[in-house]
């Protein structure tokens, strides 16, 4: 909608929406304002595109326009284009996603190419395409809350409004080449560093800096037409330079990014193609090459962990509403993951007591919270002052007395489902009623410990992962009697302590142990036939994706661990998941194996001179297969990567069919967080999806003969039969 508003004979408002309003506020000088009326945000979604078009057809109509300031009416400028909205365009032909890049790029083009000086004036988050709208004036000043770059590689895509393009000729190849393909957000400072923007300045100084800027250009003191034909010029390198620099460029990126992630690459490629080329004849290569990403299976795996996060970060926030205050938690065990915790809860800003029952495990609990603190200050992340403030949020203690008024408490001893049930009737005695009390059990029913408990309405797991500080999953688990309310308070405080909350049902394993146990069953068995396991997680690392193969997970894990794992989830789901034979597992445990925890596993491991820590496949290892395994024997490929996965993949789509967990959503992001999951496959669902469930059933079939855990539920073949997939159910 366009207005045209008198005030004493002077026009003073343009045009507005409900997205954009174009101003005059001073003689000539136009202010073009992004100012969503819904949400807190601005975003480019179609509405606000359209509305930019519309804006910029009226400036060009202002026969007395001297300069354009482009502003946000809000606390970030546009965080970015709306993945929601846009992820339609991927889907439609390569045609017509091409037909609507080039549509916004004519649009962007006719902001840059009015003519009168235009400075972006930049507060907050300028991302991606909010990144692009900038780089279209010819001067960009920031205030010190900007935080600017292009996040598309790190979804799959690359920049596709003109940024591959404007940003190289701006700050040159190699810093342009950084920026994208390492997909880095930067603050104001490291942007004014490489040019990427000319001023920086303190917020409330920011609208009336860009004004005074925009003045200097206009009298002539800035030259703001030579600026402007520099940022659209083809850049002047000689071939030989350009070679140079692309090539150890393209050396960095292919080890950075892997073959897995093809974004980063071809971004650089559009890059090396285009900077010596016009403005247009670059942008046609841009929407080339953003084309050919968006159609990956690769990009649609990255924009759904985006989504699945956002749905997460939904859910807490509607926890958040219903939840009570969490002010003081405790933990119970100050072992490996009790300190963890604490760390956790202490440096999101939550005081935490925690409790042992020996003061040597409260001395190493809190060491090494202070050992994790120590790295941070070191590295910068941290001060000295924060690093008080998190260590003065953790008190240690030998008895229950100060856990007398805690709102919640994590209980994190040792795994024995008597000494946990003790613990839990101890502590529910000392703490209020309406405390909250929870286990970070990793295997033992909730159920089952909940018969411990006189409230069991205020009881749940709450399951961390190991390192806790680095691993961003926390699975809750609701009991049978477990409340709302409660579930909706621990949800909450794991948001607040920086991790990302999956509520399950309980079952044997919950969901994550539960789907994991029957992948490295697929492995225990493919080493049984006699594969190799340095192969087979050569193949699982690099070709699969995995940060980490079966053999050296099962001992980062630790085979004790596993082993009791194993056992629980046999005892759970016998007709699957039941051994009936002894297999590399066991033989490793039996033999004092336990993999890293004692430098010995399918892995030695040992330091090396230089005191780096080394892991070799262990001689000894191979010995002790052989009187688990056949004789050896080849795998292809495909077959160690379809042994080893169908299982996994069948027990996820179990936990959803029988509701263990909500939506494939939140398995796949759970898998993604808690376990690893090539980000690339996006997560189980997404993997099915992307191979076909008819497909998958097809493999699946045909590895029957090796037992249960091959065998797909009904559910699966109906929808392969329908032809449907998991996200659009
Ligand atoms: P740990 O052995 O390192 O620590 C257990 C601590 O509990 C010890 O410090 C011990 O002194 C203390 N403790 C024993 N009885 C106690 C009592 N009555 N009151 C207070 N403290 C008591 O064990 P951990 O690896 O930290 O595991 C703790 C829990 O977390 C277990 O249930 C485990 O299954 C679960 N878990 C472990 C991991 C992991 O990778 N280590 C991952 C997820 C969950």
């Amino acid at each position: 909608m366009s207005i045209d508003v008198i005030d004493e004979g002077k026009i003073i408002m343009i045009y507005k929406s409900n997205t954009v309003s174009v101003n005059y506020i001073k003689e000539g000088i136009v202010e073009l304002k992004f100012d969503a009326k819904e949400g807190s945000v601005n975003k480019f979604d179609q509405q606000t595109l359209q509305s930019f078009q519309d804006a910029i057809e009226t400036l060009q109509g202002l026969a007395d326009l001297k300069g354009v300031v482009m502003t946000s009416g809000k606390s970030a400028f546009i965080v970015g284009a709306d993945i929601t909205e846009f992820i339609t365009h991927f889907d439609a032909p390569a045609e017509q996603l091409s037909d609507w890049l080039k549509s916004v790029n004519n649009t962007f083009n006719c902001f840059e190419d009015l003519n009168c000086p235009t400075i972006a004036a930049v507060n907050g988050f300028a991302l991606g395409g909010g990144f692009e709208a900038t780089l279209l004036a010819d001067y960009r000043i920031a205030d010190t809350t900007a935080v600017i770059g292009f996040p598309e590689t790190k979804l799959g895509i690359m920049p596709g409004w003109g940024g591959t393009v404007r940003l190289p000729r701006l700050i040159g190849c190699d810093n342009a080449l950084i920026w994208i393909t390492s997909a880095t957000n930067n603050k104001a400072d490291e942007a004014l560093k490489v040019g990427a923007i000319d001023a920086v300045v303190a917020p409330e100084k920011l609208r009336e800096s860009a004004i005074e800027i925009l003045e200097d250009a206009i009298a002539g003191k800035l030259d703001w037409q030579a600026h402007r034909a520099k940022k659209q010029a083809p850049i002047g390198v000689s071939q030989i330079e350009s070679m140079m620099s692309f090539s150890s460029a393209k050396d960095m990126v292919a080890a950075k990014a892997g073959k897995h992630y093809p974004a980063p690459m071809t971004a650089l490629t559009c890059i090396e193609e285009s900077v010596t080329l016009t403005r247009d004849k670059a942008l046609a290569i841009e929407t080339k090459g953003f084309v050919k990403l968006a159609k990956t299976d690769v990009a649609r795996a990255l924009v759904g962990i985006f989504l699945n996060y956002q749905k997460i970060k939904g859910n807490a926030k509607v926890a958040a509403k219903k939840a009570s205050n969490i002010d003081q938690a405790a933990v119970l065990g100050a072992g490996i993951m009790g300190g963890g915790i604490a760390y956790q809860s202490a440096s999101k800003d939550t005081p935490i007591v925690m409790k042992d029952i020996n003061q040597a495990a409260l001395d190493l609990g809190l060491n090494e919270a202070s050992a994790i603190l120590f790295k941070q200050l070191k590295r910068k992340r941290i001060d000295g002052i924060k690093m008080a403030k998190v260590l003065n949020n953790i008190t240690t203690t030998l008895t229950y007395e100060s856990v007398n008024n805690v709102d919640i408490v994590i209980e994190a001893v040792v795994e024995n489902p008597k000494v946990k049930s003790t613990v839990l009737a101890e502590v529910e005695s000392h703490v209020r009623e309406d405390a909250i009390i929870t286990s970070n059990t990793s295997t033992i029913s909730i159920n089952e410990l909940a018969k411990s408990l006189k409230r069991p309405e205020k009881f749940c797991g709450m399951h961390f992962f190991n390192p806790v500080h680095q691993m961003p999953l926390v699975e809750i688990i609701r009991g049978e009697k477990t409340s709302e309310e409660t579930i909706a308070t621990v949800v909450a405080y794991g948001a607040k302590m920086g991790k990302s909350p999956i509520v399950v049902n309980d079952c044997p394993g919950f969901f994550i142990n539960r789907v994991l146990f029957p992948y490295l069953g697929g492995f225990a068995k493919l080493i049984s036939d006699g594969a190799d396991f340095v192969k087979v997680d050569m193949v699982m690392e690099k070709e699969f994706g995995w940060p980490m193969g079966p053999a050296y997970l099962l001992d980062v894990i630790g085979m004790d661990t596993a082993h009791h794992a194993q056992a629980v989830l046999a005892k759970g789901f016998p007709d699957r998941m039941a051994k009936v034979q002894k297999d590399s597992i066991d033989a490793m445990f039996e033999v004092g194996r336990y993999g890293q925890k004692n430098d010995k596993g399918f892995y030695n491991y040992s330091v090396d001179k230089h005191g780096r820590a080394k892991k070799g496949a262990a001689p000894e290892a191979y010995e002790l297969l052989k009187t688990v395994s056949a004789e050896s024997q080849d795998f292809s490929h495909d077959e160690m990567i379809a042994r080893t996965m169908i299982p996994m993949v069948i027990e996820t789509v179990r936990c959803l069919e029988e509701n263990i967990i909500a939506t494939p959503e939140e398995a796949d992001m759970g898998l993604v967080f808690g376990l690893g999951f090539p980000r690339f496959r996006g997560g189980v669902f997404q993997y099915i999806d992307t191979m076909g469930v008819a497909a998958f059933v097809k493999l699946a079939d045909s590895f029957t003969h090796l037992g249960e855990m091959y065998k797909v539920t009904d559910g699966m073949r109906q929808k392969a039969t329908a032809g449907t997939t998991y996200y659009n159910m």
